[in-house]
C-alpha cells in the first residue's frame, strides 16, 4: 500500500515523487512505501496551514470544540481499523492497542475539545495605579508536531489536539516507522469537518522531513517526543530562530520497591512496567530497584511471572508482548544482551530471540532480567528501549533515592511503599518530572507531563500544553 501526505485536506504524493519502504514487523517484510518527503513537501504544508490560520484561529471555541470532539467519536468508530493498523505497523498486541493506544487518542481529542472551552486568561487590578490588566492567550500560527514509533497515534494526537484546540494550523510528522494510524487520522479529520489546511500530515525521515520543519522560518514551535540526541539536534536549530520548543525525551525510570509494600499489587505492576509495549514506553520501569530484605524473594517471584508472560503473534488476543518496532531496534537491544557481562550484568532469564510460527522473520525477543550490582555500568545508564529490566537491590532509603536520581534522564520514577513519611521524602527528592506511588502509568490527562534533566524541557497535558501552544499577551489599560 502506499502512504500519501494529507496536505490542505487532500492526499497528495511526494513533489520528487520518491518513496521509502515501510516495513511490518511482524512478518519482517515489506508491506507498503511512504513519501520520502523533502523541503518543497513541508514549503506546500506550511503554505496550506498559513492560508487556514485566519479562519481557524478565530472559528469560535464551540465551533473547534465540536470539531474535536467529532474526531474522537470517529476515531472510536474506527477503533478496530486503527487498532489493527497499529498493532501491524509497530507490532504491539492488538489487545494493547485495542484497550489504550486507540481510546487514548480518541481521548486526547475529547479532552482539549472540554479544555480549550475552559481555557480562560487571567486579569489583575493594579491598585493605586487606576489601571487593569488582562491577558490575551493568542494562538502562535503554524507549528510543527514530530512523534515516534512507540505509541504512534497516541502520541501524535496529544500534540496535535491541543494545538488546533488553541486555533494553531499544524504541520505533523509521525515516525517514519509507524505511518500507518496517522495516515487514517487525516481521513477521519476530513470526516469530522476540520476545514483544510488545519492539519498537513507530511512523512519522511527524520533527518530530512523532519529537519526541515525544524527548519522552517514559518513555524513558530515545534513539539517534540522522540530521543534525546534529537532533542539536543532540534533545540539547536530551533534556538537562533527563537521558536517555542517542547521536548518529550528519553528515560531510564528507576521502580523502587520496599518491603512494606503491598506485595501481590508490585509484583504485577512491575510486570506490566517492565514489558509493556515490548519495554518501548519511555516511562517504563527498566531500573528494578529492591529493598535487600526482599530481593530474593522477589527474584524468585518476578522470573515465575515473567516466564509466564507470552511472546507472539500480536494480532491473537492472548499475546502478551508482540515484535519489536524494526529490525535495526532488534539489533540495536540485542547488542545489550549480547554484551550483558561485559556491560556489568548477568542475565538472569530471558535474552535470546523467539521464532513466531509463520512469523519466522519478525522480530521477536523474549523479555530479559538482568541483574547487576552497580548503577555506574551501561546497562543501568543507557536508553534500552526494549524487553530488558535490570534487578539490583539497596539496604537504605538514602542508598535508593541515591541510585534512583544517578542517571542523566529524569523522566518518571515509580516507588512502592506504605510509609508516608517515606512517601513524601522520595517525591521531593527524586529528580524526575513524574513520580508514581503504588501505581505506575495511571495518566489524569488534567497533569503535567514531561521531564528532567535531559529527559526534556517543557510540559505537556492539561492548560500546560495549551499555554505552550498560546503567546501570552498582557494588556494594560489605564484608566480615570
Ligand atoms: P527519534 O528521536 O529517532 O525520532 C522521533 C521522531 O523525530 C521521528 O518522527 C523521527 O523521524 C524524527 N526525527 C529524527 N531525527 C530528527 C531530526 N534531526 N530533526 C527532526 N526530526 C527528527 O526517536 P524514536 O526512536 O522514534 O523514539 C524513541 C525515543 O522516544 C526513546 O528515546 C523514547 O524514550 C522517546 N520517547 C519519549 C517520550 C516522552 O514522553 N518523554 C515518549 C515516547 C518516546
Amino acid at each position: 500500500m502506499k502512504i500519501q501526505n494529507y496536505i490542505n485536506g487532500e492526499f497528495v504524493n511526494p513533489i520528487s515523487k520518491d518513496w521509502l519502504d515501510n516495513y511490518n514487523p511482524v512478518k519482517g517484510e515489506i508491506y507498503g512505501q511512504i513519501p520520502n518527503s523533502t523541503k518543497e513537501d513541508i514549503e506546500k504544508a506550511v503554505q496550506a496551514a498559513e492560508q487556514a490560520f485566519p479562519i481557524w484561529s478565530n472559528t469560535t471555541l464551540e465551533e473547534r470544540s465540536k470539531i474535536l470532539s467529532k474526531i474522537a467519536d470517529l476515531i472510536l468508530e474506527n477503533l478496530e481499523e486503527l487498532a489493527k493498523g497499529e498493532s501491524i505497523d509497530n507490532g504491539k498486541p492488538i489487545s494493547l492497542a485495542k484497550q489504550v493506544d486507540i481510546p487514548r487518542a480518541a481521548a486526547n481529542f475529547q479532552f482539549f475539545a472540554n479544555a480549550i472551552t475552559q481555557f480562560s486568561s487571567e486579569s489583575h487590578e493594579s491598585v493605586g495605579f487606576d489601571a487593569i490588566n488582562f491577558t490575551l492567550r493568542q494562538p502562535l500560527g503554524v507549528v510543527g508536531c514530530i512523534s515516534p514509533w512507540n505509541l504512534p497515534l497516541y502520541l501524535f494526537t496529544w500534540k496535535i489536539a491541543p494545538a488546533i484546540a488553541a486555533g494553531n494550523c499544524v504541520v505533523a510528522k509521525p515516525s517514519e516507522v509507524t505511518p500507518m494510524t496517522a495516515h487514517l487520522l487525516g481521513d477521519i479529520c476530513t470526516k469530522a469537518g476540520l476545514p483544510k489546511g488545519v492539519l498537513n500530515i507530511v512523512h519522511g525521515l527524520g533527518k530530512t522531513t523532519g529537519k526541515a520543519i525544524v527548519s522552517h522560518p514559518k513555524i513558530k514551535a515545534i513539539s517534540f517526543t522522540g530521543g534525546t540526541k534529537t532533542g539536543a539536534e532540534i533545540a539547536k536549530i530551533a534556538a537562533p530562530m527563537f521558536k517555542k520548543i517542547s521536548l518529550e525525551l528519553g528515560g531510564k525510570n528507576p521502580n523502587i520497591i520496599f518491603a512494606d509494600c503491598d506485595y501481590e499489587n508490585m509484583l504485577e505492576t512491575t510486570v506490566r512496567s517492565s514489558f509493556a509495549n515490548q519495554g518501548q514506553i519511555c516511562l517504563c520501569g527498566s531500573r528494578i530497584l529492591v529493598e535487600e530484605k526482599i530481593y530474593d524473594k522477589f527474584k524468585t517471584d518476578f522470573i515465575k511471572k515473567v516466564s509466564e508472560l507470552k511472546v507472539g503473534n500480536p494480532s491473537d488476543s492472548t499475546t502478551d508482548i508482540g515484535a519489536l518496532v524494526s529490525k535495526q531496534h532488534l539489533e540495536k537491544v540485542k547488542s545489550y544482551i549480547d554484551n550483558a557481562e561485559e556491560y556489568g550484568g548477568k542475565i538472569l532469564f530471558g535474552g535470546k530471540k523467539v521464532n513466531v510460527k509463520n512469523h519466522e522473520k519478525g522480530y521477536y525477543l523474549q523479555p530479559t532480567i538482568i541483574e547487576v550490582t552497580d548503577n555506574n555500568c551501561k546497562l543501568n545508564q543507557q536508553e534500552i528501549f526494549g524487553p530488558i529490566v535490570t534487578i539490583m537491590s539497596f539496604i537504605t532509603d538514602e542508598e535508593a533515592l541515591k541510585l534512583a536520581n544517578d542517571v542523566k534522564y529524569g523522566l518518571s520514577a515509580t516507588l512502592w511503599t506504605n510509609n508516608l513519611n517515606r512517601t513524601m521524602q522520595f517525591s521531593k527528592q527524586l529528580q524526575t518530572g513524574i513520580v508514581w506511588v503504588n501505581t505506575w502509568m495511571l495518566r489524569d490527562l488534567r497533569t503535567p507531563f514531561g521531564g528532567a534533566k535531559e529527559s526534556g524541557v517543557g510540559r505537556e497535558g492539561g492548560f500546560e500544553a495549551l499555554r505552550f501552544f498560546t503567546e501570552a499577551k498582557n494588556i494594560c489599560i489605564k484608566h480615570d
